[in-house]
């Protein structure tokens, strides 16, 4: 794995503002970036605790597959300081995590933000699908908002491998996200474009709730036996849409080959979205 020498950032030129929160590798920052052009960008900087050389390359991956990416509902990569500590700088989205930012704010939405948002996660799904990314950990908790109508798909330190590592059950604070996941996920630790699917039925389910915790209640060991037994996440609600409910179900269907594509999904949303938009004005 290698990273383009365009991303390398001299440390001379970050200043760090406050901890945003506790990372997998280490503390991330809010901080400021000043170009050669004596520009100031407003940055996320994640750090990495242990220096060793083992870390350091799990926590690069994220950058390797960072880099390839450029679409606007993808978190950005910024660069890389690689001269220890290795910090790594990213596009920083300003109101924070999707789920906390739903729940404060949960008076204040109305049904076509929440479309909006499905439709613009979709649509990073859709670019991934292409560049046959799977990100495997599709969850309200790994989406940011960078302002009122926009959010972005972040975290990337899952999706570069297909296969389950001993590195991901580490990673996830040592658990899997086995309500999110598929049952071909769970059982047989399959991951594919189809699995990333079902994990963002589940992602829209908790944006349509506005934060509602999935299989709430239930055992992490009892979720695949209610999935065999045909049990699905309720109706978010009655402002629901029922074609986006309907979508919901096609995401969980427990044949793989029987869910939609994210090219589908997408078109999908996007004509809720115009259906939405209309019955708002009307
Ligand atoms: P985990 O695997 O536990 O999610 P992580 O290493 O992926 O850990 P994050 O959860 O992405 O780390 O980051 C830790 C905190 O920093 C989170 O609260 C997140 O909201 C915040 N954060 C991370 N990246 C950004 C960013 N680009 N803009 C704004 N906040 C960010």
């Amino acid at each position: 794995d290698v990273l383009s020498s365009d991303y390398h950032i001299d440390r001379k030129q970050i200043h760090m503002i406050e901890s945003l929160g506790n990372g997998q590798f280490g503390e991330v920052y809010r901080g400021m970036l000043k170009t050669a052009q004596q520009l100031e960008i407003n940055i996320a900087i994640k750090t990495c605790k242990m220096q060793d050389s083992e870390t350091t390359e799990a926590f690069l991956e994220e950058a390797y597959v960072m880099q390839k990416f450029d679409h606007p509902h993808i978190i950005k990569l910024i660069g890389v300081c690689t001269e220890h500590p290795v910090l790594l700088i990213m596009e920083l989205a300003r109101l924070g995590e999707l789920r906390a930012y739903l729940v404060a704010n949960r008076s204040d939405f109305d049904v076509v933000t929440l479309v909006l948002y499905c439709e613009q996660l979709a649509s990073a799904l859709e670019y991934l699908e292409a560049k046959k990314f799977v990100h495997r950990d599709i969850a309200a908790r790994n989406v940011l908002v960078s302002n009122h109508e926009s959010i972005k798909l972040a975290d990337f330190g899952l999706s570069r491998q297909l296969t389950l590592d001993n590195a991901y059950y580490k990673a996830s604070k040592g658990k899997l996200p086995i309500k999110w996941m598929a049952p071909e996920s769970i059982n047989f630790r399959r991951f594919t474009h189809l699995s990333d699917v079902w994990m963002f039925g589940v992602c829209m389910w908790e944006i349509i709730t506005m934060g509602k915790k999935p299989f709430q209640g239930v055992a992490n060991t009892d979720v695949i036996d209610q999935i065999e037994n045909g049990v699905r996440l309720p109706l978010p609600g009655a402002y629901c849409p029922k074609r986006l409910f309907d979508l919901l179900q096609e995401c969980w269907s427990y044949e793989p080959t029987n869910r939609p594509s994210f090219l589908q999904i997408e078109s999908c949303l996007k004509s809720i979205l115009n259906e939405e938009r209309l019955n708002s004005n009307s």
